[in-house]
């Protein structure tokens, strides 16, 4: 096994401690871009992820008003190898749902530690736009991560966080308004898999 690159998630969870995030500052609020990253879908993305959906602690929903579907710890490696601790956008789809519900829905993505709830452990937690009619717990879910939103920030206030990831939705939807990351979302027939289509044989 070759050893993960530097700042990669994977191998700051090696580390003993965990990193530190930086406090979300009021220069990083002003500032922040309304699209991000390049207008072709460059490596390491698209990068597919797959699982059963399995249950967090329950704070997404209850505490910041954004449920976060955690994808299985042996699920996310594809990602946690090459990617650094951040906010991510896509596209995910949940499967065994109503065709409406079931299809590919843009999404962003937190993988982390959430440092605002201090977590021990790395999670991928993905916000699916959409309004669910109830949950879906143990349903498999598939993801495709297209592009890096911003780095894992840490907050003074619960009001601060849901204030940026506000913004990080309208930049997910903006990045993903682009031709090239488009094609991700369309999702011909449902039957076949929506953007799965797109992922490579391996
Ligand atoms: P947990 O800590 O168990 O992940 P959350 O409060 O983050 O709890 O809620 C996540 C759960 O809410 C998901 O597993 C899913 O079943 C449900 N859910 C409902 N709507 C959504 C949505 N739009 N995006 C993600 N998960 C959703
Ligand atoms: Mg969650």
């Amino acid at each position: 096994m070759t050893a993960p690159s530097e700042n990669t998630a994977e191998y700051l969870q090696a580390l003993s401690e965990r990193p530190s995030a930086p406090l979300r500052t009021e220069t990083f609020r002003q500032t922040r871009p309304s699209t991000v990253g390049p207008d072709a879908v460059e490596p390491p993305f698209p990068i597919f992820l797959s699982g059963a959906v399995q249950k967090g602690f329950g704070r997404g929903g209850k505490d910041l008003g954004c449920p976060t579907a955690n994808l299985p710890d042996e699920s996310i490696t594809p990602m946690t190898s090459v990617c650094k601790p951040g906010v991510y956008f896509g596209y995910a789809q949940v499967y065994g749902l109503s065709e409406q519900e079931g299809k590919v829905h843009p999404m962003v993505m937190s993988l982390g530690w959430n440092p605002f709830y201090k977590n021990e452990r790395l999670t991928a937690e993905i916000h699916i736009m959409h309004e669910f009619k109830s949950d879906f717990y143990g349903h498999d879910m598939q993801a495709v991560v297209l592009g890096y939103i911003r780095p894992e920030l840490d907050y003074t206030s619960r009001e601060a966080l849901i204030e940026d990831i506000n913004t990080d939705k309208r930049v997910a939807l903006k990045s993903l308004s682009r031709e090239a990351y488009m094609k991700f979302g369309v999702d011909p027939n449902p039957a076949n898999g929506g953007f799965d289509q797109e992922r490579p044989s391996l």
